[in-house]
């Protein structure tokens, strides 16, 4: 069996991608299918020696950070690269705490945005429990099958806010808006069953 080498492949714009292959015209190959363009429109495919010890991928983040690749901060979406140590410190922040920071294959700033992020995804958590706990009460009978919170907590004025669920006699999902009292949007098909159910509704095409 020939070795697995690693290639960068890129499209001249703003995508490349980081390929494991035993040549160059397969990992230009699957690489330009990864990154989503033709195989004529790649700009170079180019070995990484560097990177063949993490074949089969994927590559550490901080290791494709040392190889001058650079990312946005998972949370506040500044740019995160090899040279952030020369970056100005933030009076706010403890200047230690500034540096990449890879979770799984999410890259932070620096501890905090790590840790603000995982603050924010747990009450995105507890938000999400909370409109499936208020959607099945409301609606007794129903299953919530599917939550959409769009911020880190429950925001009524935004209506960003929403839940898909089933209910009895129900042919299709149903939607309710966080913020938007006892009503919801149901199917024309199953106006009937919903208003035998909970005597409420609202119409939305089918
Ligand atoms: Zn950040």
């Amino acid at each position: 069996m020939k070795p697995i080498k690693a290639y960068e492949v890129y499209d001249g714009g703003d995508n490349w991608t980081i390929v494991f292959a035993t040549n160059s015209a397969t990992a230009r190959r699957e690489g330009a299918g990864e990154i989503g363009c033709e195989w004529e429109d790649v700009d170079h495919c180019r070995r990484k020696p560097a990177l063949d010890q993490y074949a089969p991928g994927p590559v550490p983040p901080l290791a494709l950070i040392e190889q001058g690749w650079w990312y946005e901060c998972g949370h506040c979406g500044c740019r995160v690269d090899e040279d952030m140590d020369d970056a100005e410190p933030d009076p706010h922040f403890d200047a230690s705490e500034i540096g990449a920071v890879a979770v799984g294959q999410i890259v932070y700033c620096s501890h905090s945005c790590a840790a603000m992020e995982l603050a924010e995804k747990r009450s995105r958590k507890v938000a999400q429990s909370a409109l499936i706990e208020l959607v099945e009460t409301k609606f007794p009978g129903s299953t919530v099958t599917h939550v959409n919170v769009y911020g880190h907590h429950l925001d009524a004025k935004q209506g960003h806010d929403l839940a898909y669920f089933t209910f009895p006699g129900g042919q299709h999902h149903a939607t309710y808006k966080f913020g938007e009292g006892d009503s919801a949007w149901v199917s024309q098909c199953d106006q009937d069953a919903f208003r035998a159910a909970y005597r409420g509704g609202e119409e939305s095409p089918c």
